[in-house]
């Protein structure tokens, strides 16, 4: 590690720094790793997607098509199908939807 590396890994600017959450390869939900893959036509019976959650395989998929401003908000939607699925909540889709832009719009304007 350089010294400049390390000025940047301790510089309280850096602690205000935006999460860029599109360019994460894995993401940790309840303490779990999920690898975020980038697929090439993802679909579930037949239907393209933007975004897949396997819960049980502890995966989150995302189509490499998906318009690179969507892709936050993709997920940030399967982050919430992960956690619907750990919690048992049994969110239906709209309320993942629902829940996934509100939560999207309270990061972009607090963290
Ligand atoms: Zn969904």
């Amino acid at each position: 590690m350089s010294g400049k590396q390390k000025h940047q890994k301790c510089c309280p600017r850096n602690l205000n720094r935006k999460p860029k959450l599109g360019k994460f390869a894995d993401i940790k939900i309840l303490n779990f790793v999920y690898p975020i893959s980038w697929v090439k036509n993802l679909q579930e019976n037949g239907q393209k997607l933007y975004g897949l959650a396997e819960y049980h395989k502890r995966k989150i998929s995302i189509n490499i098509d998906t318009p690179s401003k969507l892709r936050k908000t993709v997920i940030v939607h399967e982050i919430c199908h992960a956690l619907s699925y750990a919690l048992d909540l049994n969110l239906t889709e709209h309320k993942v939807r629902l829940l996934s832009l509100g939560l999207l719009q309270a990061f972009k304007i607090n963290i």
